[in-house]
């Protein structure tokens, strides 16, 4: 398998190679040349290896399609070593709860730190730790975050060797629970920079590090951000472990809705369609910050300005702007590179928009993809929160509860539907409790975090400063 970057470039890759890289060359994203075909025996053989072997040997199937530089017997190690019980919570890694008749939770928030970003992130911090003892390299991530990609990123990095994190967050910002599972880690290769700013500080700085060549080459700094094509296929995994547990045989249909920011999320279960998942509708739910469902609605791609984009109750969909939707661009309008780098580098850089609402291709396209939209607001999530609990007993988390709002709006008879469960309650506690008077139960290793010692460094918003600390923490 090679890939290609969706605005042209003429190299094509192997995955190793862009599994420590960022954007390609061209500033385009890779994405594989082609989608592997599961076809009807395939999948049932693959409902078996998730029903007798369990999902490490699933993710094996799936991931050796688009990976051929890591040999089977390693990728299948590699595999097993990540996705187990101990690590995931339960034997399913991502069981499947009905709500009511049709409509089901799959659970994606049971790894270390309860948020489905540990779906892909243990993953690649196995994938880290295995191809730099290959190359016999050293990688330091930089990161910026405001809350659960920084923590996923520590917790899978943690004692590995050959990875140093150095993750900078907006001083005082995130969840006093966020914060403590971040700060509390005591590992030697983790560094938490707390900077003096908003989320935009912190990215600005990144941007910065990552500008200035020479200190990223001479420090081997290197990302783990959502555009990395080993997180959106490590996450393509659980659509098909989803899909096995709502359905009996292959010949039935599923759709999923999918709380949304960056478009990582369900941009994997684009994939999986891609590769043949029988999958009905995929639902794109957002919360206020609703570029997303904009262009499902209208056609129109429109960029919000850091003054627009809104702090909601469920932060880990504030956007401004959806960082993989390049990827499904890209196959929605039939792979034409050219017009890519129209759109995501001309016409965005200087207009902050593009319309494709006119667009034949788009319009036949969009019946084609199936993709489906809708947006939540705060008292939107406070009501689902309530009625969810009231219904079923199950407290739900605020940008699951986007998702399930969302997908009520989008049920079909006869087809069920599948919203991914993205984060646990107790990662946002202050709106549950606004909604339930009541706090969200805490997993046991989780208890009292909030007074451990914590490893931070404070820092104001200059790049020099976080430049400085690193080259003093790097051997
Ligand atoms: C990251 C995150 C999202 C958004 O996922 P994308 O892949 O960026 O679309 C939604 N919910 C939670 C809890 C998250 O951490």
């Amino acid at each position: 398998m090679r890939y290609l970057s969706t605005r042209g470039h003429a190299d094509r890759k192997q995955f190793c190679e862009i599994l420590l890289e960022g954007l390609a060359p061209d500033g385009g994203l890779y994405l594989p040349e082609t989608y592997p075909q599961v076809d009807a025996a395939t999948l049932e053989k693959w409902r078996a290896v998730y029903r007798d072997s369990g999902y490490a040997d699933l993710a094996f199937e799936v991931l050796s399609l688009y990976i051929d530089d890591i040999p089977a017997a390693d990728l299948k190690t590699l595999c097993r070593k990540t996705y187990t019980e101990q690590v995931f919570g339960t034997p399913e890694i991502v069981p499947l709860r009905q709500l009511e008749p049709g409509l089901y939770l799959e659970a994606l928030s049971n790894g270390p730190t309860l948020a489905f970003k540990d779906m892909a992130m243990q993953l690649l911090g196995n994938l880290f730790e295995y191809e730099l003892a290959r190359r016999g390299e050293e990688l330091n991530i930089l990161g910026a975050t405001s809350g659960d990609t920084g923590s996923a990123a520590e917790y899978a990095m943690r004692g590995k060797k050959g990875v140093r994190v150095f993750m900078t967050s907006p001083q005082g910002r995130m969840s006093p629970f966020q914060q403590a599972q971040m700060f509390s880690l005591q590992d030697a290769n983790i560094h938490n920079i707390a900077i003096e700013g908003v989320f935009d500080d912190c990215q600005d700085i990144v941007k910065a590090v990552s500008n200035d060549l020479d200190f990223k080459r001479k420090y081997k700094i290197g990302t783990v951000n959502s555009i990395n094509w080993a997180r959106l296929l490590a996450q393509v995994v659980y659509y098909f472990a989803g899909y096995f547990q709502a359905t009996t045989t292959g010949d039935q249909r599923v759709s999923f809705t999918v709380p949304s920011g960056n478009f990582g999320n369900v941009c994997a279960g684009h994939v999986a369609r891609m590769m043949g998942l029988p999958i009905e509708k995929l639902v794109v739910a957002t919360n206020e910050n609703d570029v997303l469902d904009e262009f499902f609605r209208t056609g129109v791609y429109r960029v919000r300005a850091s003054a627009d984009t809104h702090e909601t109750s469920s932060p880990s969909m504030d956007i401004s702007k959806a960082s993989n939707f390049e990827r499904f661009v890209f196959d929605l309008l039939g792979r034409d590179a050219a017009r890519l780098a129209d759109l995501f580098g001309a016409q965005l850089s200087t207009q902050g928009r593009f319309d494709l609402s006119g667009d034949t291709t788009f319009q036949a396209a969009a019946r084609h993809y199936g993709f489906a939209s809708g947006k939540s607001t705060h008292a939107d999530r406070l009501q689902t929160i309530r009625d969810t609990f009231a219904r079923f007993g199950t407290m739900i988390d605020t940008h699951t509860a986007d998702g399930l709002k969302v997908a009520r709006e989008h049920l079909s008879a006869g087809v069920p539907m599948v919203v991914l469960e993205t984060a646990l309650p107790i990662k946002f506690a202050a709106t549950i409790e606004e909604a339930l008077g009541q706090s969200p139960p805490r997993p046991a290793r989780f208890e009292g975090i909030e007074a451990l010692p914590k490893r931070v460094r404070l820092m104001p918003a200059d790049a020099a400063l976080v430049q400085a600390y690193i080259a003093s923490h790097v051997d």
